[in-house]
């Protein structure tokens, strides 16, 4: 068997949902590729992928735990991923080294624009997370409009670097878990926990949820059912999961590598039928 010329990174990695995705894009326009899973714990990730590059590796998903840990393996990172300081998408350069790329932010306003319809400009937003899905999904909500954004985290002290990361004091801003009863509503809350994976309930209050609001978690299938649950019972206007993201910015990475972006409702409507056979990413 020859050596992949493409792969997703991770540990664990084994359920990743990437290596299907891939393969159902490159069947649709006709391109032939060959996309591997490969487990790299973080002990190993910098020789597996040097590796993978020697071996003629083309590109590269990574996901957790390595989209920080690869940032200085890039000798050329995109504004966005720099911005982030998370990277998603390896694409291996004529001269031989890595460029890295973030397209999370980029799968979840197209998601949510695109897939659901829906507006995000003027939306005041809160985010539940701050780790690096977090990270990508702030900077791309701010950028496509959203008016004011609240960064909530278990942990305050990574809500604060986000937030500092960010720059932009007021539009932004942190606040303890402990205060959600006494935020006020918001017209756009993002779970970006990993909680559900863990099956651990968030005990959010109903009162953040406004009229209409859009409630979205960044996963998808059982590890988003909680959360979904909790904002239709708060009678919130909509409420979607990921996958659609989890999608939209392979897309953005199949379209880095090829220079060709797949259709990627049939895709969707594919996997969703299967789920909840498939726990989360
Ligand atoms: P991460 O860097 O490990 O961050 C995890 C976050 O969840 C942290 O903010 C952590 O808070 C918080 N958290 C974990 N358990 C919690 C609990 N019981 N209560 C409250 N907060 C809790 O993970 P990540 O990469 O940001 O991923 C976050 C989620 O996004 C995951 O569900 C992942 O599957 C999903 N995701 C989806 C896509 C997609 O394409 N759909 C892409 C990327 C990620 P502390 O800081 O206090 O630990």
């Amino acid at each position: 068997m020859s050596d992949p010329k493409f792969a997703v990174f991770g540990h664990p990695v084994s359920h990743s949902l990437s290596p299907r995705i891939h393969a159902a894009f490159g069947k649709q326009l006709g391109i032939a590729l060959d996309y591997a899973a490969i487990d790299a714990t973080p002990e190993t990730f910098a020789a597996r992928l040097d590796a993978f590059g020697k071996a003629g590796g083309s590109g590269a998903n990574i996901t957790l735990p390595h989209k920080q840990a690869v940032l200085p393996l890039c000798a050329e990172i995109s504004d966005f991923a720099h911005r982030v300081g998370a990277v998603n998408t390896l694409t291996r350069r004529l001269d031989n080294h890595w460029r890295g790329d973030n397209t999370d932010g980029t799968g979840l306003v197209r998601d949510i624009t695109r897939r659901h319809g829906l507006d995000l400009r003027e939306r005041h937003g809160l985010i539940l997370g701050a780790g690096g899905a977090a990270r990508a999904a702030a900077f791309a909500l701010l950028d496509a409009g959203v008016a004011e954004l609240t960064i909530v985290n278990r942990t305050p002290e990574r809500a604060d670097a986000l937030a500092d990361a960010i720059g932009e004091p007021d539009r932004v801003h942190t606040r303890y878990w402990d205060d959600l009863a006494n935020l006020g509503n918001f017209d756009l809350i993002v779970n970006a926990t990993s909680a559900g994976h863990a099956r651990e309930s968030l005990q959010l209050p109903f009162a953040l949820v406004a009229p209409r609001a859009l409630c979205y978690d960044l996963s998808y299938g059982l590890a988003a059912s909680a959360f979904l649950a909790w904002a239709r019972a708060a009678k919130a206007g909509f409420a979607h999961d990921g996958l659609g993201m989890l999608i939209e910015q392979a897309a953005e990475s199949f379209a880095i590598w090829h220079g060709k972006r797949p259709d990627t409702d049939a895709v969707y409507a594919q996997l969703r039928g299967e789920l909840p056979l498939h726990a989360s990413d």
